[in-house]
């Protein structure tokens, strides 16, 4: 029966040593006796095939506890010939090969692309800012604005070329874009170092762009803000962002709206809210009082006993709602909140007045704060 293979001395490492060892030492036998290193050595590719075999057990821990172990599929290690004979099947996958390939050369492997024409590619996504008044927020509007963003150069057409000339099929790769090391199936595929993969060179550069191909320009465009936008919306305008090269689509552009403060009301979520004072008497006694909505005014009833604080609301006087799909656009509130205005300074008869109030209105309204707990109600008095 033939011995099994001693992965560890296949690969030149100790019993013990750690996986990164392993990988080290894989890499740099792999390196040395790579066929394409030594072509026609049938050596050198025996050498390989168990260079690679031992890595693949011992670089898989599971795979390596079990040989380790002396059990599993390695423990026979049988083959015709002996030694390492048993090899003479090892198979190159397509997994293991490409596995090889990105050890050794740290990337995929894209033999099989060749590239006849620049790759199209899409615009740049843009942000812009916007800021619109509290009414054009409300209404919708339509306002310019200018965008700075890269374009397609004027002069040479986004080619990059000087004008009368044109980009030439690059002669390193000859207009593949890609470089090929080696030979069959051990060929090696990379961008091409000349062209950067784009398959032409420019001999004469564009004297506007300097051969990139686009300039920095200012668009002015006209942009429609949706009616209900906040402070803060994002707006998306497709197709409106940077445009594509070699014919790839546009970028889109995202719009930030600032809406200006309104003195009056305050945006909470799809709701306005306004502050209505009342005097003392209106909230005791209640009202009729005059509100402002978003086109003029309506009146509201304030119950007799109005708390401070309180809040009416008026259903579908706010601002459209953004989310509205299709159909007819829904409309927020607009939610009256009721302050009590206290006056700052009474004239005699104001004071001799409250005084009069005083004498029948002489309940405790804290009562109920102390009622609870008779330990508070000692701190409290500790603190007076
Ligand atoms: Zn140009
Ligand atoms: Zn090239």
């Amino acid at each position: 029966m033939a011995r099994r293979p001693d992965y560890y001395k296949t690969l030149g490492v100790d019993k013990k040593a750690s996986a990164e060892d392993i990988k080290k030492a894989y890499r740099k036998l792999a390196r040395q006796y790579h066929p394409d290193r030594n072509p026609g050595d049938k050596e050198a590719e025996a050498r390989f095939k168990e260079i690679s075999q031992a890595h693949d057990v011992l670089g898989d821990p599971e795979k390596r506890k079990q040989y380790d172990s002396g059990s599993g599929p390695f423990a026979t290690g049988a083959g015709p010939g002996g030694g390492f004979g048993g090899f003479g099947n090892f198979d190159f996958d397509g997994a293991s090969m490409s596995d090889i390939l990105s050890n050794l050369f740290g990337g995929s492997t894209s033999g099989r692309r060749v590239r006849t024409k620049p790759r199209a590619e899409r615009g740049a996504d843009l942000e812009a800012q916007v800021s619109i008044t509290f009414d054009q927020a409300l209404a919708g509007a339509q306002v310019p604005l200018q965008v700075p963003m890269r374009a397609g150069c004027p002069t040479c057409r986004g080619t990059g070329a000087k004008p009368g000339t044109t980009p030439v099929v690059c002669p390193r790769c000859e207009g593949r874009g890609i470089e090929t090391q080696g030979q069959g199936m051990f060929s090696i595929s990379q961008p091409c170092s000349r062209c950067h993969g784009a398959g032409t060179i420019i001999e004469d550069p564009c004297p506007t762009c300097q051969g990139t191909g686009a300039v920095n320009t200012i668009k002015r465009i006209r942009v429609n803000i949706p009616a209900g936008v906040r402070d803060g919306s994002r707006i998306r305008l497709a197709g409106k962002g940077e445009p594509g090269r070699n014919g790839g689509p546009a970028g889109d552009l995202y719009l930030i709206t600032h809406v200006e403060p309104s003195p009056l009301f305050t945006r909470k979520g799809d709701n306005l809210e306004v502050e209505v004072p009342l005097t003392i008497p209106e909230a005791l006694r209640g009202a009729e009082v005059k509100v402002p909505t978003l086109n003029g005014t309506k009146t509201l009833r304030v119950r007799p006993g109005t708390a401070h604080g309180t809040v009416q609301r008026l259903r579908g006087e706010g601002p459209p709602k953004l989310s509205g799909a299709g159909g007819k656009q829904e409309k927020g509130d607009i939610h009256y909140r009721f302050v009590i205005d206290v006056p700052q300074n009474l004239s005699k008869e104001q004071e001799s007045a409250i005084e009069e109030l005083s004498k029948t209105l002489d309940g405790d309204p804290r009562a109920g704060l102390f009622a609870a707990s008779s330990s508070r109600e000692t701190e409290a008095g500790d603190a007076a």
